[in-house]
């Protein structure tokens, strides 16, 4: 048996389990505030790896939210105000000296993809991209059974960041108009902010996707709206990943793509606007729900060989 110590790194949670032959076989979820820096997080951590690892565990796999250069495994960048004290640490040296383990840094979406890949909805795909919607919007592909990472590591994990429209609000990134600005749980405020009346979502405190869909099913007018913007937003995404990356497959993770309007939404957009010279790209939702990275710890182990 061959185990693994898997970490995924969120914005209100770190996911820690022990993936052994492609099952979780324990799982500690360790609560952070929205405030903490990482690196103060590194003792809680090591003690909880020590208490999840057994004898069967040869290495250890982190998702992290960021760009991660893929050679060294150090953090390049990450979302503004989060973690940037991470930018830049020597991570395989800190694991190497607390637990003895070597480590490979991943970014989030990448290891998503890798996980649905080995155990869920694509299996048996060699070319596929994966759209994570959530707080932000995250990407992946693999084209021709490679995993795409590029040059700096950037490479297809930026379909957030790729301008829906160039008139749009800027973006945390940076740049101007990114799916992830115009439709994402942080771009929420100014969705409803815009809205040309008092509705439901306003007397919401802290509205999520959920909320939106909810409402927006209940037949809340501004609700609607702001559903049917997401919804433009994420199919157009999808279907730039697919021009970009020839993805005969697109997953769609991450909380949103739980609400049953979104799947079916971006598959009819996909089919009626997609440039495909061959069979049409099929979009199905992830199998493996908040467990997808972790499960991708192993297929990251055995990916180093496969990738572009
Ligand atoms: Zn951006």
């Amino acid at each position: 048996m061959t185990g693994y110590l898997a970490l995924d790194v969120g914005g209100s949670h770190i996911a820690c389990a022990r993936v052994v032959d492609g099952r979780i076989e324990q799982r500690v979820h360790i609560p952070i505030t929205s405030s903490e820096w990482f690196l103060p997080l590194l003792p809680r951590l090591g003690a909880v790896m020590e208490e999840v690892r057994t004898s069967s565990v040869i290495g250890v796999a982190m998702a992290f939210p960021g760009l991660i250069e893929p050679r060294s495994g150090r953090i390049l960048s990450t979302p503004a105000g989060k973690y940037e004290d991470a930018v830049g640490y020597d991570f395989y040296g800190w694991f190497g000296d607390r637990l003895g383990l070597p480590a490979k840094i991943e970014v989030d979406g990448r290891m998503a993809l890798l996980g649905e890949r080995a155990f869920g909805a694509l299996q048996g795909q060699d070319d596929a991209v994966l759209l994570g919607l959530g707080t932000g919007i995250g990407s992946a592909a693999i084209m021709g059974g490679a995993i795409v990472r590029g040059r700096c590591g950037q490479a297809s994990v930026l379909g957030g960041h790729c301008s829906i429209d160039a008139a749009g609000p800027p973006c945390r990134c940076g740049n101007i108009g990114c799916a992830e600005a115009v439709a994402s749980t942080w771009a929420l405020p100014r969705l409803i902010a815009a809205l040309p009346a008092r509705g439901a979502l306003h007397d919401t405190p802290e509205p999520d996707l959920k909320t939106v869909f909810d409402l927006a099913r209940s037949g809340d007018t501004g609700a609607a709206i702001v559903r049917d913007i997401c919804l433009r937003t994420w199919a157009a995404a999808a279907l730039n990943l697919v021009h970009a990356y020839d993805a005969a497959c697109v997953v769609i993770t991450g909380g949103a793509a739980e609400a049953p309007e979104v799947v079916p939404f971006i598959a009819e957009h996909v089919r009626r606007h997609a440039w495909s010279l061959g069979d049409a790209p099929s979009v199905v939702r992830g199998a493996l729900g908040a467990d997808a990275a972790l499960l991708g710890a192993a297929p990251l182990w055995e990916s180093d060989r496969d990738s572009v």
